[in-house]
């Protein structure tokens, strides 16, 4: 039973053949890219991200609408102001650019189907967290809580839109656990079971180094946004971010130090870059991976 019977829905790989996707991609992937630098520069600062218009962060000139073209505004414009000369910082085009790729190797893993529009803006979601918190070290509430609202809706909808397999939490949750209830409500489990263990972890991890060293490690940002990706990927795919958030934080933490020396040992990483790093790549290539991991056992 389905609330959207398959004929309704058209096969979108017949209307659109993939190198149109990922033109069209690239480009929604920049355009969103130069949102989230909106996003990135004022949410910190609590303002607006909507209503004033671009201004330049030294001299408050309005941006016109052709000194605002992703990527293209900031070659002509030699990264700097029109008005004032001052230069712009290189996170504007580095965003626009990382997200259009990002965009395209989403509808690469995805195809033209009804979950990618719910990847997209997963992704945008991550890409606007690490940026915040490289620079601010917050995850803004502004952003997680909205996420986790819609990470549950996802769960609710892309079981209807794209057949139960979409989830790979999803099958062995209805056949054994909770067998006989009804699709969304497994899903929706499938989705709080995610962020109990993304969340659950974060805090633990927290907690245990708050008793070893006396010192808080991690504030509840980096719990909340394990509760958005937790409920958004399922407990397997968030225990690889997890691992992979990790990995990466170890490896990057360790340069670091090797390179600043021990004065800086009591630095504080913002976890929450890796840990947007590691769900990006469970979207890219955490299926794949699980399954294989999972193999191992059988
Ligand atoms: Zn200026």
């Amino acid at each position: 039973m389905s609330f959207f019977p398959s004929a309704v829905l058209p096969d979108l790989r017949l209307l659109f053949p993939p190198p149109f996707v990922y033109v069209i991609c690239g480009v929604l992937g920049a355009i969103i890219g130069s949102f989230l630098n909106v996003v990135i520069h004022r949410l910190p600062l609590e303002e607006s991200v909507v209503f004033p218009d671009s201004r330049c962060p030294s001299c408050g000139a309005v941006i016109a609408f052709y000194d605002n073209i992703p990527v293209l505004s900031y070659v002509v414009l030699r990264a700097r102001c029109r008005k004032c000369r001052e230069a712009i910082s290189l996170r504007y085009p580095a965003v626009e650019l990382m997200s259009a790729a990002l965009f395209m190797a989403v509808a690469w893993r995805d195809g033209l189907s009804y979950a990618l529009p719910f990847d997209l803006v997963f992704v945008s979601a991550l890409v606007a967290l690490i940026f915040i918190d490289a620079e601010h070290m917050i995850l803004p509430n502004a952003i997680t809580y909205p996420g986790i609202v819609f990470a549950l809706v996802a769960r609710l909808a892309i079981p209807y839109l794209m057949g139960q397999p979409h989830f790979d939490d999803l099958a062995p949750l209805m056949n054994a656990t909770l067998a006989g209830m009804p699709m969304w409500a497994a899903s929706l489990i499938g989705g709080l079971l995610g962020a109990l263990v993304g969340g659950g972890s974060l805090w633990l991890m927290g907690w245990t180094w708050e008793k070893l060293r006396g010192v808080e490690a991690m504030g509840l940002g980096d719990v909340k946004m394990m509760f958005m990706v937790g409920a958004y990927l399922g407990w397997r795919l968030t225990i690889l971010t997890i691992f992979f958030g990790v990995l990466s934080g170890s490896v990057i933490g360790t340069l670091l130090m090797l390179r600043e020396g021990k004065r800086n040992m009591q630095m504080l990483l913002p976890f929450g870059v890796f840990l947007g790093i590691g769900a990006i790549l469970a979207v890219l290539v955490g299926a794949p991976i699980v399954e294989w991991y999972a193999g191992q056992f059988r």
